[in-house]
């Protein structure tokens, strides 16, 4: 078993991403913007820092990269805004703060991190939440912030088909998360996104729902997912993987392959997920044509895209 001092594994989405569809120019920016979110989480966890930390650089870096279906690059909703949905979570106490469909905050995971902290509550949503991250002081932008081109017309096909869309199902952009195991032995995990193209009503997926989504303890694993959320929410996705390795004595990867490449692909739930446990072991399951990837065990750093 590995027993790397830390660990650390990143995600940007999963889905139908081909290498034949792809340029040496995109896949270049995929990894570079990759390469940065987890060299940030790597330079907090060699200072000794937490992994609650680690993930929290990691995930503002990705939010921070217009390339990524979270923070900046947060796809459209139907009535044309910004709804993003961010958790986060601790592996030593079992806290988290999730926030659901805020508009203009930034850094949705820094909302998130602050409703675990700062507030009595676990979740937040809508407009209540961004009514919190203003008395939090916490940054905004203004819709200028938060438009992209090709966002924008990956909206307007999808109002003109009237589909809501998984964005990275059929263009190559995704949620992104993190996950991390400190030098202390602490786990954390955390997810944000935009969620899905042309969604209405209000619509939440898996990313701010412990248990589905995102899911951290000590005694088991950290995991963030990315893929078609109302599947994940359904499977219990997340804390599924921390049961089996709980209850059963299955091992991450083991419990890994049983949930993403079994259950979910019997239900046609479409996705995957980064995972790390106790020991420092990563595991990034898939059952999509590809995940952007990346992460660092026993002191190698890798990034991929692919199967
Ligand atoms: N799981 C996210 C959702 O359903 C989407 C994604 O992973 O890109 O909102």
């Amino acid at each position: 078993m590995n027993q790397a001092p830390f660990s650390i594994a990143i995600h940007g989405g999963a889905g139908t991403i081909l290498r034949t569809n792809m340029t040496p120019e995109k896949e270049h920016a995929y990894n570079s913007a990759l390469d940065q979110a987890l060299k940030a989480g790597i330079a907090v966890l060699t200072e000794a820092g937490t992994a609650l930390d680690a993930v929290t650089a990691a995930v503002t870096s990705l939010e921070n990269c217009p390339l990524f279906n979270a923070g900046r690059g947060s796809v459209f909703t139907h009535d044309g805004s910004h709804e993003m949905d961010a958790s986060i979570m601790t592996g030593h106490n079992l806290e988290s703060g999730s926030v659901a469909g805020v508009t203009g905050v930034r850094n949705p995971v820094l909302l998130a991190r602050a409703v675990m902290e700062k507030s009595e509550h676990a979740l937040l949503a809508s407009r209540g939440a961004e009514a919190f991250a203003r008395a939090m002081q916490l940054p905004f932008e203004d819709s200028a912030y938060f438009h992209n081109d090709l966002r924008h017309s990956q909206w307007q096909e999808a109002l003109r088909d009237d589909k809501i869309v998984l964005d990275h199902t059929e263009k190559k952009f995704g949620t992104v998360g993190a996950v991390a195991r400190d030098i202390h032995g602490n786990l954390a995990a955390s997810t944000s996104t935009g969620g899905m193209t042309n969604k209405k009503w209000g619509r939440i997926g898996d990313s701010p729902i412990i248990g589905a989504g995102t899911y951290a303890n000590n005694a088991t694993c950290a995991i963030s997912c990315t893929g078609h959320g109302e599947y994940f929410i359904q499977s219990v996705v997340a804390y599924d993987i921390s049961c089996l390795m709980e209850y059963k004595g299955l091992t991450l990867a083991d419990a890994c392959h049983e949930v993403v490449r079994k259950k979910l692909v019997q239900r046609g739930g479409e996705g995957g997920l980064i995972a790390v446990d106790h020991a420092g072991n990563v595991c990034l399951p898939f059952n999509s044509e590809g995940m952007y990837r990346a992460w660092y065990e026993a002191g190698q750093q890798h990034v991929a895209i692919y199967r």
